[in-house]
């Protein structure tokens, strides 16, 4: 054992091979002669351990592997195949590539952020998207922070710290991720005044759990990601605005996604849009930038200019600001609505606006290149109907039609995690699972990963065959 301990390399000895250089200019020296480091003395303990001392070529093989694991980004790119346009699990929404671009400018060169370039002295960053989305949802004021639950919070906080908010009990939920409306409620040291039952509120109820002494605000959250059904009632927005106002306090809305556009065209039930809400008399609106917005994640705050001069002072604001990029990405993202290009250049748009014709002919596609493959002439595949959901909290039970390929193996989940965790250099594909197959939806699959998709199946599947 000891003669195999003495024959390991030294470590100069590793770094001065051909492959150690290569890596050492690649990644730096310290990188590398860590690996090496871990490795010999992994070499070592195998070596005490019984087991068959490693040549150099496996030992430089297992450090440049130590060194790829170490420098590859945690965070990479997969493939969507699930259907899902909004998945909150793989990044929400995708960016147009007018977003990506302004991105790429804003994050390359110094900008008027913070700069009044007409004065020649300190600007305010909150002009920037604030003209655009007034323009677009008729409010008098925007405001944008780092995500929508920062902005109900901010909201909360300064409109209605230590006094009542009145909430409908059908809207006492949790959204998802950690974002329950009682516990928002709570860290924004506003006070929850539950009016009415889980199905059916009035506007009579609210004025019953009023006290005027105490009253901050009303506050109403839509109803994301669940539906309430049969015997329901709920009062009108105009119905709960006047209430507020009768009052003398700010009436306000969470309306989670928020859209811009009208869903209905598109087979889909009405999601309430921005304008809707501020044009009923809402004075404060707040939602997210990356749902079916398609933008940057973003919590946007519209309304009235009283109130968003309130909160723009606020010292929360400052922790909750947001970045250049993001700024950027959102002008770029509003200015394709305002030129009525939303459904053609966001990518969110693209994906609720595909056709089923279209969506047919790319499975037909990929079926067609796979069952060109003679290593996987056993394999059952088929193009099935089913349905993609919009997701990322909106549309709760609506779908769209679509046409997925469908691959019938014995174990679907064997495949699925194959795809998951593909050999080096593919990406990750995600697929789903229903009736024991494995369903691939090419509404949300970039044509550009076409290829990689196909690869990735071909090689899982070859992987499984006995
Ligand atoms: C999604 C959602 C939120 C959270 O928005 P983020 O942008 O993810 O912070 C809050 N409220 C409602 C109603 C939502 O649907």
């Amino acid at each position: 054992m000891q003669t195999e301990l003495r024959k390991l390399p030294s470590v100069n000895t590793l770094l001065e091979t051909q492959e150690l250089i290569a890596l050492s200019e690649l990644h730096g020296h310290d990188l590398v002669v860590d690996a090496v480091r871990s490795e010999l003395e992994l070499a070592r303990r195998k070596i005490i351990a019984g087991t068959k001392r490693d040549d150099m070529i496996q030992l430089t093989q297992a450090i440049a592997n130590r060194v790829a694991s170490t420098t590859r980004p945690t965070l990479q790119p997969v493939i969507n195949a699930t259907g899902v346009i909004i998945h909150t699990n793989l990044g929400r929404a995708l960016l147009s590539n007018r977003a990506q671009e302004a991105m790429v400018q804003a994050a390359s060169a110094y900008s008027n952020l913070e700069y009044s370039l007409e004065a020649g002295q300190r600007g305010s960053r909150y002009v920037h998207a604030a003209d655009l989305l007034c323009r677009l949802t008729g409010a008098e004021a925007a405001l944008v922070v780092n995500n929508n639950a920062a902005a109900v919070v901010l909201a909360l906080m300064a409109l209605a710290q230590h006094k009542d908010v009145l909430i409908s009990r059908s809207q006492l939920v949790e959204i998802g991720g950690g974002f329950r409306v009682p516990d928002i409620m709570a860290q924004s040291g506003a006070k929850l005044v539950e009016v009415g039952t889980t199905n059916r509120t009035y506007i009579r109820d609210y004025e019953q759990a009023l006290d005027p002494e105490s009253l901050g605000l009303i506050l109403s959250v839509h109803h994301s990601n669940y539906q309430i059904t049969g015997f329901t009632a709920q009062p009108t927005l105009a119905e709960l605005a006047d209430i507020a106002h009768r009052f003398d306090v700010p009436f306000m809305e969470d309306l989670g996604s928020g859209t811009l556009l009208d869903t209905a065209p598109f087979g889909l039930a009405h999601e309430p849009t921005i304008q809707e809400s501020i044009a009923a008399g809402v004075d404060i609106v707040t939602a997210s930038g990356d749902k079916l917005l398609g933008g940057p994640q973003a919590g946007l705050i519209l309304g009235r200019a009283n109130l968003i001069t309130r909160l723009k002072k606020h010292p929360l604001t400052r922790a909750l600001r947001v970045d250049k990029t993001t700024l950027a990405a959102l002008q770029a993202t509003l200015l394709a609505y305002l030129e009525n290009k939303a459904t053609t250049e966001i990518p969110v748009w693209r994906m609720i606006a595909a056709k089923s014709p279209t969506l047919a002919q790319r499975a037909q596609q990929w079926l067609t290149a796979l069952k060109s493959d003679p290593g996987l002439s056993d394999v059952t595949l088929d193009i099935i109907d089913t349905v993609s959901t919009v997701g990322g909290g909106s549309l709760p039970g609506q779908s769209l039609p679509t046409k997925a390929l469908s691959l019938e193996v014995d174990s679907p989940d064997a495949l699925a995690e194959r795809l998951r965790l593909p050999v080096a250099g593919s990406p990750p594909v995600i697929a789903r699972i229903e009736s024991n197959q494995l369903i691939l939806d090419p509404r949300t699959v970039l044509p550009e990963q076409d290829q990689p998709l196909l690869d990735a199946i071909k090689n899982g599947l070859l992987a499984l065959i006995p």
